[in-house]
């Protein structure tokens, strides 16, 4: 319905959904088979297959289809973030969807052997960059990793352990502890991602554990120097251009971008799995449903949205509602066989809008 679309668009929670293309296996395997789901791009909408005959119809902000380019993508998924963090607002990028179905192609793939490839971090910082001054405004950076609910930086390995405070006034997070870096260009930019990306497979290695299995968030700080608008200042200053200098400072706007590469959202059957495994099964359950209930709570303007449920939520807490803008992009591969977890996907990003 028209509303529900007005209402997304409006500043809460923005939902796109992407396909990616059949893989070489699939190409094989699937060869027989049409693709789970058929995709409108024009119309916004994307059909579930439910049998020969018969599918279920949806509707999104987007519809991304394989063919739809990182920067098609990004424009649509994160730049309006990207431009109300550059206006002093926070805001997030999330990823959600099955292991293997392109949430890291689309957040963090540095793209160094070929620009158009380059995926939401890189570009969402390319477009920072060029929208600041370097003399009077500053970028600074973390990279965290949220595992079975404990907090490791990856930019510095030794912080295994980072905490979350809350200011009690402002509701403000900060994360005492973890690294954060300044960055002044493109290259340190990337550079920083590849390191960050090294400690993450290393530490994922000494917990024997995988990638997928763990939330990846990168946080941007941005603080920028600007002329504020007329009604920032004091009524008699205003819409007097020509009295500027000391009457009119610059106003300090500071906002903050967090991109989240969720875990893999598949359901770990609990018959196959036990002891480790199934306490990691049911940590990214936890996290994932807890996330699922905030953005809920934000597409009905409910008044409380649960952050207190898990750490994912409590970090996301102060980019969640009020002014911040969220946009969540669900990836889904185009397997008949995988129709089971594509339609768990569709129905999370169905409840986020
Ligand atoms: P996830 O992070 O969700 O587990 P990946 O981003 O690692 O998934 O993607 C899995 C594989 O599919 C990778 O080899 C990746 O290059 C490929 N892939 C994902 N999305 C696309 C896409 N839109 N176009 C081409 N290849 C893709
Ligand atoms: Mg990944």
């Amino acid at each position: 319905p028209a509303s529900l679309a007005a209402d997304s668009v409006s500043g809460r929670v923005r939902v796109a959904v992407r396909l990616r293309p059949r893989n070489a296996e699939e190409l094989v395997a699937d060869a027989d088979f049409a693709d789970c789901v058929e995709l409108q791009p024009e119309l916004k909408r994307l059909k579930l297959r439910k049998n020969n005959w018969d599918s279920d119809t949806y509707e999104f902000d987007e519809v991304l289809t394989e063919f739809a380019s990182q920067k098609r993508v990004y424009e649509v998924v994160a730049k309006p973030v990207v431009e109300s963090v550059l206006d002093g607002y926070n805001g997030t990028v999330m990823a959600y969807g099955q292991t293997g179905t392109g949430k890291t192609y689309t957040l963090g793939r540095l793209g160094d052997e070929d620009t158009s490839a380059r995926g939401i971090m890189v570009r969402s910082m390319e477009d920072i960059l060029a929208n600041i001054s370097p003399e009077t405004d500053s970028i600074s950076v973390s990279y965290l990793q949220l595992y079975m609910e404990t907090i490791q930086d990856l930019l510095n390995p030794a912080n295994d352990n980072i905490s979350i405070v809350e200011d009690q006034k402002t509701g403000d997070v900060s994360l005492p502890g973890a690294t954060v870096l300044e960055i002044r260009d493109q290259q340190s930019f990337v550079e920083l991602l590849r390191l960050g990306e090294a400690h993450r497979i290393a530490a994922n290695t000494k917990l024997n554990t995988e990638s997928s299995r763990s939330h990846a968030l990168l946080m941007v700080h941005v603080k920028r120097s600007v002329s504020g608008r007329d009604d920032e200042y004091p009524l008699e200053t205003q819409n007097r251009s020509n009295l500027v200098g000391n009457l009119r400072p610059p106003m300090l706007r500071k906002g903050k971008l967090i991109v989240v590469d969720l875990a893999g959202s598949e359901r770990i059957h609990k018959s196959g799995s036990e002891g480790h495994m199934l306490e990691e099964a049911k940590s990214i359950n936890l996290s994932l449903s807890a996330l699922g209930k905030c953005i809920n709570a934000l597409a009905e303007n409910s008044s409380h949205v649960p952050v207190r449920d898990s750490k994912l939520t409590r970090l996301l807490k102060d980019s969640f509602g009020g002014t911040s803008r969220t946009s969540l992009v669900v990836t889904i591969g185009p397997s008949p066989r995988h129709r089971a977890e594509t339609a768990s996907t569709i129905l999370f990003g169905q409840r986020a809008m």
